[in-house]
Order: structure tokens, then sequence, then C-alpha cells
């Protein structure tokens, strides 16, 4: 792209994950730890430069050591790959040209490396072999473990702005963001994000939308071919990027936004209204939210309730587990800032693309996470093999819910044993705070995510054991289409629209109904306008969404006749084909 014009116009087109447009300059973000800062050290600086070079060169060797023997109780594939880092690492092209780079050209350690992991980064790239050009990415694996070494501690991505800069005129352009650069954005307000990866359900994106933040991910190549500071407009719904716009498109995106944001006060006049059908039908729309800090945009978006606070969001980003204390304050807050609204609090769903983080004091945890972290020790799973956290968080959460009405929701349930011995840690836990006369409610309600097919067909043991169900559509469309959610090179197969995905959703609703159990939906298909009508003539009555989109869906629910829509919906039911499930849906939304 050196020959590229400065303002040459070019689209982009990857997947929308959430609506609105954005219109603002690039901020081009690194790879993970490797923006380091670029110094010329003295004369007499250069031994010490060079020895701190060795000892963080040192550390990595160790540490690849240590990898090596517990690999070899793990698997052959984590054995193969601490190899291939190893003789990456002895490589002369890695642990002597950097050094002749700091006495050469007086380049600090990091500065020293980086310029030669480009180098060499460049080289493997222009290899035809698919295999050695992937090569090139174990290059800045092994780079970013020396950088993290040489900087003594875990080095997080640069999302944090110079001062007096501000975010609201930036759109983040990463290769990748993890959840947890997500909740960086909460402090720096970009307007909004782009990546060359991702799904559209991934955490990443469901982060998004909890921000009202417009994305698109699965650019493919963003990264490269933008420049920072470059004018980008995001079209956050059709997850279409154009870069240096020509005055006509800019003027016609500038006019589309603010339409938007005209519709968007809009809706805030329906913001008392009862939620109610046509006809008449109660319906419940609850918020989803991650942090506490998420509460007051739940209020003002018209959230009657929190119907899933994923508190693993208490974790990522930091080295340490909260404590018991640090728990029940952020449950307390949430509880006691919903004003006597229900609040459903999820126990911890880690895992999966929620990474532990592997450097601080998680390590343990982080180690459960193997080469398929979907299908391993993910979420109660992970609770229940660490009781001890298990216990410490269902504690916090006891305390919590004498502050007003709040409901216990545990993820990935699949087994009639798992609900046993949850239930049975949390009498322990009930038990505890009994002895030490610390107050909570008895009759603290206890529900399921369905989010796995098993859980759906076998529902039985749910409604005979819980209060009530929750169904958690981004997973169950991940395990029953066994596609990856955050994996972009399968995005087009994850439909929702599956006829599978439809009777599992189907059949729990029904069978809730039959039992008397009450189920909500928190998955993302919940806030998507598209299938309001299919889920209220499926029988929903309890939606839980991101706070910015229910006053759109509640819009949707107040002009539709719930009775009229049973009949056309259960036609829907039968059908085999996505595609004319697909039409089928549209003509119910006309
Ligand atoms: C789901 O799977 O639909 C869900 C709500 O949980 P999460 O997205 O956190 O996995
Ligand atoms: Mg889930």
């Amino acid at each position: 792209m050196s020959s590229q014009d400065k303002s040459m116009s070019f689209t982009l087109h990857g997947i929308g994950v959430c609506p609105g447009i954005a219109i603002g300059q690039a901020h081009l973000i690194s790879h993970a730890t490797l923006e380091v800062a670029h110094l010329v050290i003295a004369p007499r600086m250069v031994e010490k430069e060079l020895a701190r070079f060795d000892t963080a060169l040192m550390q990595v060797r160790e540490e690849l050591v240590t990898m090596r023997e517990s690999a070899e109780q793990a698997s052959a594939e984590i054995g193969a790959f601490v190899d291939l880092y190893s003789t990456i690492l002895a490589d002369p092209e890695l642990c002597e040209v950097p050094r002749q780079i700091i006495v050469d050209r007086r380049c600090n350690a990091e500065w020293a490396l980086v310029q030669q992991m480009e180098f060499l980064v460049g080289q493997f790239e222009q290899f035809e072999d698919p295999y050695l050009r992937e090569r090139s990415h174990d290059v800045r694996q092994v780079v970013e473990r020396i950088v993290k070494e040489l900087s003594g501690k875990t080095a997080g991505r640069s999302l944090r702005l110079p001062k007096g800069v501000k975010g609201e005129n930036l759109i983040v352009v990463a290769h990748d963001l993890a959840p947890t650069d997500l909740i960086a954005f909460k402090d720096q307000r970009f307007c909004a994000f782009i990546t060359d990866v991702g799904g559209a359900t991934s955490h990443t994106a469901i982060l998004a939308r909890s921000m009202a933040l417009p994305a698109a991910l699965a650019l493919h190549n963003a990264r490269a071919l933008i420049r920072d500071k470059e004018l980008l407009i995001v079209d956050g719904r059709r997850g279409v990027v154009i870069v240096n716009p020509d005055p006509r498109i800019l003027e016609e995106y500038t006019l589309r936004k603010s339409q938007i944001e005209l519709e968007r006060s809009k809706l805030k006049r329906i913001k008392s209204a009862r939620t109610a059908t046509l006809d008449g039908i109660e319906v419940a729309l609850h918020a989803n939210i991650e942090l506490p800090s998420d509460v007051p945009a739940s209020l003002d978006g018209g959230a009657e309730g929190i119907g899933l606070f994923r508190t693993e969001f208490l974790f990522l980003g930091r080295g340490d587990m909260p404590s018991e204390d640090e728990q029940f304050e952020a449950y307390r807050k949430v509880i006691k800032g919903m004003e006597g609204r229900p609040v459903t609090i999820r126990s911890f769903d880690l895992g999966a693309d929620k990474d532990l983080n592997p450097e601080g004091t998680l390590s343990d945890l982080g180690n459960r996470v193997k080469t398929n972290p979907a299908l391993g020790v993910r979420a109660i799973r992970l609770c229940l093999a660490e009781p001890q956290m298990f216990l410490t968080q269902l504690r916090a959460i006891l305390r919590a819910s004498k502050y007003g009405k709040t409901k216990l929701l545990i993820p990935m349930l699949a087994h009639a044993h798992e609900i046993e011995a949850t239930l049975v840690l949390l009498e322990r836990a009930k038990e505890s705070l009994r002895q030490e006369k610390t107050g909570f409610d008895e009759n603290l309600e206890v529900g399921g995510m369905i989010e796995i097919p098993a859980a759906a067909l076998a529902i039985g043991i749910f409604l005979r054991h819980l209060n009530f169900l929750s169904i958690g559509t981004n997973d169950l469309i991940q395990y029953t289409l066994a596609i990856d959610r955050s994996d972009e090179q399968v995005a087009s197969l994850y439909d929702p629209m599956h006829p599978a995905v439809l009777m599992l959703i189907a059949h729990t609703l029904v069978n809730a109904e039959k039992a008397n159990i009450p189920v909500s939906m928190c998955g993302e298909l919940a806030g998507d306008l598209q299938f309001t009508r299919l889920f209220l003539g499926m029988g929903l009555r309890n939606f839980s969404m991101h706070p910015s989109q229910i006053l759109e869906v509640k819009s949707r629910i107040l002009v539709s006749n719930a009775a009229e829509l049973a009949a056309p919906v259960r036609r829907i039911l039968r059908l085999e084909d996505s595609a004319k499930i697909r039409e089928q849906i549209e003509r119910l939304n006309v």
C-alpha cells in the first residue's frame, strides 16, 4: 500500500455488530504488547541495556522450560508449540541481532527487538507456503513474551490516549480486540471500533452493543490498509467501513447519522409507557449488564430489571480475584441502584473468549483452559472445579440479596449432577451465613441458562429443580450448529434461523409453560428486532438485552398483536429451510 494515495477512498465489508453510524479519525491499535517506547540510550548505558535484554531472554527461556514440563502431562500439541517457541527464541536472528542493534544504533532493548521482529515478520509473510507465512504469528508471540519480561509486567493494550486527546472522534482500528480491551473503552469513549477478525456474538461484539458503540468486525485487512488519522465512516448495521469518503458520501452519512439520533431521541417518549402488546399481553424488558456502572444506562434505557449481570467481567483485565467483600459491594450496588426492580446475577461464566488472565494469581484457573476452550472447563464447570471460588461468589450474592429482589442464574448447565452440586454448594453457603448470623434472602430463586442443546432437550431436570430458566441464544446457536461464535470464518454458518435452533427454543418455552416455570431470553436474539414478533408468537414474555436496545424492542411490542402471531409462528416452526424461515419472519415484521 506504499503507493496508496493519501486520500484514496475505499470500502471494506465485514460483519456489522452494533447498529449506528460513526464518523471519525482512525486510531490504530498495535498488536497487544508490541507498542514500545523508542529511546536512544547514552553510550554508557549500552552494557546495561544488553544485560537487561539477556536477562529477559533467560526468563522467557526458563518460562518455556517450565511450560514444557507441565505440557508433558497435558497434551502433545502444547508441547509442540512450546518447542517451536524455544527454537525461535534460540535463533540468533532473535537473540543476537537485537543485541547488535542496541550496540550500533543505541536503541533501548524493546525497540531493538521489535525492529528485528518487524524485519523477520516481513520475511515470513513473503513465503508462498501458508504454513510458513503463519509462523510470523509465532515470532510475534515470542517477542511479546520478551517485551513483557523487559517491561516487568503484563503489558496491556495501548488504549489509553495521551492527555488532552479525546476519544469521541476516534475510531479504534485493531487486528483483534479482547473483551478486556473493550472494558478499557468505557473510559476512553471512542466513537466506534473495527477489527480484522471476530464474530457477531463474540463477547467483544456483545460489549460493543452494551456500550451502543457502532462496530464492524471481520474486515480482514482493515488494520493493514487503514492509516492513522484517516477519516472513516463506520456503518455498524451493515458492517461497512468507508475510508476517506468523498464529500458527497460524507454528507449522506452525516445526514443518516443525525436521522438515527433523532429516531433514538423520539423513542424516549415511550420509556414510561406500560410494555404490552395491542391485545394487552404484558411483556417484561430487562437489561444485560457487565459492570455496576452500567446501571444508570439501564434505567435510562427503560429497563424494568436486570435480566443478566455477567459477573465474570469483575475478573477481566485484572490479575487477581475479587474478594467476597468486593463482590458483595458490586452486587449490592447493582441491586440498590435498580431501586426495587429484580436483578438476576449470573455466576461466573469464565473461560472460552472471556480469558482468564494467565499472568496474575488466576494462573491456576487459566491453566484449566485448554485447546478447545468453548467445550472445556468453562462457566459452571469451572465453578464446580473451584468450589472455594464458587462459594465465595455464592456467599457474596446471598449477602447482597438482602438489599432487594435478587435471583441467581447458573450458566452452561447440562447435567442433573451439575444442578445438584450447585444446589449443595448454595446450601453450604447459606448455612455458613446462618451460622454467622448474616442476613440473606432465604428464598433466593435459582435459575439455569438454557444454552446447551442437551439442556433444552432434557428440560425436565431443569424444570424439576430450578425456579426459572433463561435462554442463552448465543451459546445455544454455537453448540447446536457446531460454529465457534467468535470465528469470522464460519460466521455465515452461525444461523439463528436454522430450524434446529428455533425448535430448541420452542421446546423450552412450551415445556416451561406447561410446568409453570418462568422463562426469559438473555442471548443477543432477545434484543434483535427481527425476532421480537417471532418470540412473542412463541410465547416468550421476558426479554433481556443491552440497555440501548430496549426502547426499540418496546416500540415493536406496542404495535404487535400476540394472539394474531401464534398461527403464523406455528407455521414457521414447521419449516425446514432457513431461507424460507427468513422469508416468513420478514413477513411477520411488515
Ligand atoms: C448466551 O450464551 O446467549 C448468553 C447470554 O451468555 P454469554 O453470551 O455470556 O455466553
Ligand atoms: Mg452463554
